[in-house]
Order: structure tokens, then C-alpha cells, then sequence
């Protein structure tokens, strides 16, 4: 009865329309926000001119409040930090931060709210979505009006125009490779945005509590219902730990130059080869999901439909087919290399420059003429 008495009547009640402002999902690391992040602010700017954007940062300790600090004077459309302080925000776990949104959306009113569309955003997002009962509009990368997005369809071989007609917030992932974050200078004397700490203590309570305001200590048979229904939500996940090579090269989805390899390495010992090259060239390294079911590479360096989407300056690939899969993840690059011993391979379609030949000569000829670093 509860769950079909619903959040979403109770919840719609609640939205008086009014102009945009935009929620945005920040992550942090190392007392700054990711970069990765910067771009769902970029695609908040897109939605209108006059877009106040709060971003959200949540995490525990000193290093919150220093990427707090930072974010305030990062981007001119920042107008408030939203910081949640909380044990419970040390890692991003899906359910916490969903019910963060929650909260943050209840008392602020947002008509969009947007995350990155990277791990943390796909994660977290469209569990939010859920509790406030809209349809998430993922992966965008491009918009045309407040409710009009496009996205890719068909592993990124078609592009679809969508209407959002749902209620409020409008919920999106953006591709950070389509939302590019342009160097910007703020005057952090005139351009710092306000920091506000979220009022946590009702966190723990469910919606209808918020909603309605209900004493629900006053009805205890009421109050056990609803408990049950909110405990069977949390704590479903926990975090085990974090696992990381500090290989010293850039981020394979923010790199300006991505060196990819194939199954044609036939090794993971041969793959080392494109890690050298990578080095030379101040490289990400990039792999096919061939190369990684092989075991050359672990799967954090996949790119493609189901793996990172990339979009560097200039992409390189070595005995690499082409399959639409992994097209899907790397064929919005500025300038493509291809090195591939079959001419008819099909990544010479999408190559601004392509070699037809054998890897294992090209690349020992490049790295012996490629001056050192
Ligand atoms: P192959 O297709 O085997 O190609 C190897 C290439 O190397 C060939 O073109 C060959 O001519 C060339 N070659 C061989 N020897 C040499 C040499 N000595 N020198 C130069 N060239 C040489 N794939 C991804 O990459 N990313 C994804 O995210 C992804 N997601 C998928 C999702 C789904 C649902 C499915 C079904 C598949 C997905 N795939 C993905 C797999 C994809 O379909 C291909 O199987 C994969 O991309 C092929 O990898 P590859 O190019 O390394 O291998």
C-alpha cells in the first residue's frame, strides 16, 4: 500500500516549477575535483544562459573541504558548493550518495541534476533517478534545449534526438569527451562561489517523513512499515578496497595521446611494447577487449562500447581490427593512426593515417627514432 501510495504522487506535489538550476555530482581526489566532473558543469552551461549550478561534493575530512575550496573559484557558472560531510561518504557507494540526492534535491528544488558519464555517475545516478521516481536520460552528448538531448544509439553508429517530458529533475549523464572543459581564469576575489555544508541529520530518514512531515513516532505500527521498507534499500553494497597501478601515465579517459594495442600482440610480455611507446610519447595506454580477455592488460585500459569512451588529440592503434565495439569508444578522436597488416582491416575507415604493416617491425622502428623524454 505504502510503496503503491508512492513517493512519486507525494513527491510531484512537491515541485512548484520554477526556473532552471542545476545539481551538479562532483567527484574529488587529492583535495580537487576530477576534471571528469568539470565537464557535467560545461554541459550544465549548455542548458540555458541564466543556469545557477550547485555542485555537490560529498567525502570525509580535510581533503573534502580542500576540493570544496578549490571548486568555489574553478568555473564562473558555480554559484554555491554543496559539501556533505560524512563517514558515509568516504567511498562512492551507490546507495548513500542516491539518498544524498535525495535529500539535496527535496530541499533544492533542481530542474536538472547531472553527473559525468563515467563509473560514478552511471553508478550512482540512476539509483537516485529511482527514489525520486524520474527516467534518466543517459549518456548525452549534445544538447539542444533544457529537455532536448541527443545521445548514441546502436553502439554510437546512430545519434537520437530525445525529448525529456518527464517531471522534475531531469536527470542526465553527459560524455565528458563531448562537454571538453575550456581553460578558464576565475577571480577567486569576484568569481567564488558559496560553500554550504548539507544538513545531514534527516539523511537516515525516509521521504515520506520529509514529505509529509508526519510525526511518525505517533503512529508506531505506520513507522515499522516504512522501516522496513528503507532498511531493505541500504547497505546492500560495501566497500572492500581500492586497487590502483600508479603507472605514472596520464588517465586513459582525459589523455591527449592514447596508444592502443590489439590481440596482434599476441602476448602480454609483447604488450610491453606499447606501454614503451606510451612512455616516449607521454601516452595513455589503451586495449582492445581482445587484448584484454586475453590477459595482456587488465580491463581498466579497455576502450570501446563497453569499456572507456576516449576522445584524445591524437589516437594511435596497433593490430587493431576495428570492430564497431570498440569504434564505439575511440572513433570521436582528433586524428586516428592505424597500423594494421591486413589493408582491408576496418579501422582504415575511420584512419586519417593508416600503415599497412607489420607491428612488431613498426613499432621497435618508432621507439628507436622517437627521441627519448
Ligand atoms: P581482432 O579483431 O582479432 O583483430 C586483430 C587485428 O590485428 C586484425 O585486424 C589483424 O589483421 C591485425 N594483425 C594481426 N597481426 C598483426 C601484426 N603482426 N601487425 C599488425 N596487425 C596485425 N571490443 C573492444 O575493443 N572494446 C569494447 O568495449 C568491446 N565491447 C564489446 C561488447 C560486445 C557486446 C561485444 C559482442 C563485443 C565487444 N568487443 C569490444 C569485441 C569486439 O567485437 C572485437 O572482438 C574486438 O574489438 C577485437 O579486438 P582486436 O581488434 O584486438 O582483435
Amino acid at each position: 500500500l505504502l510503496q503503491n501510495l508512492s513517493k512519486r504522487h507525494l513527491l510531484r506535489s512537491t515541485f512548484a516549477s520554477r526556473s532552471a538550476s542545476t545539481l551538479v555530482l562532483a567527484e574529488h581526489e587529492g583535495g580537487s575535483i576530477k576534471a571528469q566532473s568539470l565537464s557535467a558543469v560545461v554541459a550544465a552551461n549548455s542548458l540555458s544562459q541564466d543556469n545557477p549550478v550547485s555542485l555537490l561534493l560529498a567525502g570525509s575530512g580535510s581533503s573534502l573541504h580542500q576540493a570544496a575550496e578549490k571548486a568555489a573559484t574553478c568555473h564562473p557558472s558555480i554559484s554555491q558548493v554543496l559539501v556533505a560531510d560524512s563517514e558515509k561518504f568516504a567511498y562512492p557507494l551507490a546507495e548513500p550518495w542516491a539518498k544524498l540526492i535525495q535529500l539535496v534535491q527535496l530541499k533544492g528544488d533542481y530542474s536538472h541534476v547531472i553527473a559525468t558519464s563515467d563509473s560514478f555517475g552511471k553508478n550512482i545516478l540512476p539509483r537516485a533517478a529511482a527514489l525520486l521516481d524520474v527516467s534518466p536520460v543517459t549518456d548525452v552528448v549534445d544538447i539542444n534545449g533544457p529537455h532536448q538531448f541527443i545521445r548514441p544509439i546502436y553502439a554510437g553508429n546512430a545519434l537520437c534526438t530525445v525529448q525529456y517530458t518527464g517531471a522534475n529533475p531531469c536527470m542526465l549523464t553527459v560524455r565528458s569527451t563531448s562537454f571538453p572543459v575550456p581553460h578558464i581564469s576565475v577571480d577567486s576575489k569576484s568569481g567564488a562561489a558559496s560553500i554550504s555544508e548539507v544538513d545531514l541529520s534527516t539523511l537516515d530518514e525516509g521521504p515520506f517523513t520529509w514529505i509529509l512531515g508526519l510525526q511518525l513516532e505517533s503512529i508506531p505500527c505506520l513507522e515499522a512499515i516504512i522501516l522496513t521498507l528503507i532498511a531493505d534499500s541500504v547497505g546492500k553494497s560495501r566497500f572492500m578496497k581500492l586497487s590502483s597501478q600508479d603507472t605514472g601515465r596520464p588517465d586513459l579517459g582525459s589523455a591527449k595521446i592514447v596508444v592502443t594495442g590489439g590481440r596482434a600482440l599476441k602476448s602480454a610480455e609483447n604488450f610491453k611494447m606499447i606501454e614503451k611507446l606510451a612512455e616516449k610519447l607521454g601516452a595513455a595506454v589503451g586495449a582492445t577487449r581482445a587484448a584484454v580477455d586475453a590477459g595482456f592488460v587488465p580491463n581498466e585500459l579497455q576502450v570501446g562500447q563497453t569499456g572507456k569512451i576516449v576522445a584524445p588529440e591524437l589516437y594511435m592503434a596497433f593490430g587493431v581490427s576495428g570492430a564497431i565495439q570498440h569504434l564505439a569508444g575511440m572513433k570521436d578522436s582528433k586524428i586516428i593512426v592505424a597500423v594494421n597488416k591486413d589493408s582491408d582491416a576496418p579501422i582504415f575507415q575511420v584512419a586519417d593515417y593508416g600503415l599497412v604493416g607489420d607491428l612488431f617491425e613498426v613499432i621497435p622502428e618508432l621507439l628507436e627514432k622517437l627521441p627519448e623524454k
